[in-house]
């Protein structure tokens, strides 16, 4: 199967030999893991040929107070992970999970972040303003850092900066009617979200819409989906939709000119 997929980047090109068989969706998000790799990479040598360097650290977990958001598929990845931790462990990250759910809850948030995709920017961003106000870490930050930094969604490994941790603890403020970005922050901007790719899959597949979910939520969606997560498909036809859908959203990432805009 022959990938071109024309990014901000430049092209990702790759010949990829699907497995064969059904697969679960969780275990698709597994192997889109290492293209995930190669995608991000394109960004971090852009920001490299600039002079400029990853600046996050284990440690650095600022940006796991955001409101994360999680495509269907990768919630059944994040179900599966959990259930397949000792535990002791499994207990302590579900315990975690109850009191964010809890908190989101007691703040709305639920209603609001499924309200707030069908809302203008601004709807969105406050949003993720009230959110991070609430200081709420993802259960699955341990020390500040990922406890399940190997399967982690794609959001968490397409979110870098190059600029001191400590301007990540202040991403934006409200002025009024106005958002005002911290302009000291420089991301390292994805090429594709592999998020919004795979949230479009699922919404193809089973006829809904496209559905993103904050990881405290994650765990109870995908725990209600008992068919969703064990339903198999065939691999090769997943791979062809996948790519089908990724192509026009890595073109909305590419500027007017053609470029690569920071
Ligand atoms: S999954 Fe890991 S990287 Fe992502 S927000 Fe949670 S703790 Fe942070």
């Amino acid at each position: 199967m022959d990938i071109d997929i024309g990014t901000r980047y430049g092209p990702l090109k790759a010949n990829f030999k699907p497995p064969v068989g059904a697969m679960r969706l969780s275990e698709f998000v597994f192997n889109l893991f290492p293209m995930e790799e190669r995608l991000v990479g394109m960004g971090v040598r852009a920001a490299q040929k600039d002079g400029r360097s990853v600046s996050c650290r284990a440690g650095c977990g600022a940006c796991c107070r955001q409101p994360v958001p999680v495509s269907m598929p990768e919630a059944f990845l994040l179900y599966e992970l959990v259930a397949s931790q000792p535990q002791d462990q499994r207990e302590s990250v579900v315990a975690r999970f109850d009191a964010a759910r809890a908190v989101l809850q007691a703040n709305g948030f639920a209603e609001r972040s499924i309200e707030a995709q069908n809302q203008n920017q601004f709807d969105v961003v406050g949003l993720a303003l009230d959110y991070f106000k609430l200081n709420l870490a993802c259960p699955f930050l341990e020390a500040e850092s990922c406890s399940i930094y190997p399967g982690r969604p794609m959001s968490c490994r397409e979110h870098l900066v190059t600029s001191p941790a400590a301007e990540c603890s202040n991403p934006a403020q409200r002025d009024g009617d106005e958002i005002r970005y911290n302009i000291e922050i420089r991301p390292i901007l994805a090429p594709v979200s592999l998020t919004q790719a795979l949230a479009v899959l699922h919404a193809e597949l089973e006829s809904v819409p496209p559905i993103f979910i904050p990881i405290p939520l994650a765990l109870g969606y995908a725990a209600e989906q008992h068919e969703g997560r064990a339903k198999t498909y065939e691999a090769e036809a997943l791979f062809r939709s996948f790519f089908r859908i990724l192509g026009p959203v890595a073109a909305s990432r590419i500027s007017p000119q053609g470029g690569a805009p920071n």
